[in-house]
C-alpha cells in the first residue's frame, strides 16, 4: 500500500503528499518498486479497510498492480500489523506466515 497524490491539494506542501516510509523497512530493501504501486493517487482509506470489511476494493486495485509480489514480500518482512497490502488484509498475511511457519 503506497500513498501519493499526483498533485498537492491547496495549502499543502510537497512533503506532505510523499507516501509515508513504511515503518520497518528491511535493511537494504529495495523499495523503487513502490514507484509503480497501482494505488499510487488512490485514498488511502480504502486500504484500511474496517476489521469486518474484507478490503475487496483494495485487492481489486492490487489484482492489477505490477508488483504485487514486491509489496506483499515487504508487509511480510516489514511485519506491516495494518491495511491491504500485495491483495492481502492484515488477517490474511499473519494466516500465510503461519502457514510458512508450519511448512519451513
Ligand atoms: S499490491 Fe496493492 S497495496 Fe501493494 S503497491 Fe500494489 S496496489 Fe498498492
Amino acid at each position: 500500500m503506497f500513498f501519493m497524490r499526483e498533485t498537492p491539494e491547496a495549502g499543502e506542501t510537497l512533503t506532505a503528499v510523499v507516501a509515508p516510509a513504511p515503518k520497518a523497512t528491511p535493511i537494504g530493501e529495495d523499495l523503487d518498486w513502490r514507484l509503480r504501486a497501482r494505488c499510487r493517487g488512490v485514498d488511502p482509506i480504502v486500504f484500511h479497510p474496517a476489521e469486518a470489511d474484507p478490503g475487496d476494493e483494495a485487492k481489486a486495485i492490487c489484482a492489477l498492480c505490477p508488483v504485487k509480489d514486491a509489496c506483499l514480500d515487504h508487509a511480510l518482512a516489514a511485519r506491516e500489523k495494518d491495511g491491504v497490502w500485495g491483495g492481502m488484509t492484515a488477517i490474511e498475511r499473519r494466516r500465510l506466515i503461519r502457514r510458512m511457519r508450519r511448512s519451513a
